[in-house]
Order: C-alpha cells, then sequence, then structure tokens
C-alpha cells in the first residue's frame, strides 16, 4: 500500500501558461488549487492553476 504516496504539481499562469512554482503534495487531497501568484513572465500576480507535472 502506498499510503504516503506523493506527486508533484505545479502551478502555470493562466494567462501565458507559463510553470512557475511547483511543490510535493499528497494524493488524499482532490480539489484544485487555484493561487493569485506572481509571474515573472507577465510581470505581475495572475491567477495560476494546478497541473501535473509529469
Ligand atoms: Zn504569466
Amino acid at each position: 500500500m502506498a499510503a504516503n504516496e506523493k506527486f508533484t504539481i505545479l502551478l502555470s499562469c493562466t494567462q501565458c501558461k507559463n510553470k512557475n512554482y511547483y511543490f510535493n503534495r499528497c494524493k488524499k487531497k482532490d480539489f484544485k488549487l487555484e493561487l493569485n501568484k506572481f509571474c515573472k513572465a507577465c510581470g505581475k500576480k495572475t491567477p495560476h492553476k494546478e497541473g501535473k507535472a509529469n
């Protein structure tokens, strides 16, 4: 059993699709993250959505 299985997700800018942030997360949580984060490509804060890293 892989109870502690973790996987990497990334947050990509919804405007330019740049993949700006990624981190590890437990598989249990199945909600989608959506955060306002600074995007270097856009030069401002934009909504970032969760996506799979691989
Ligand atoms: Zn952007």
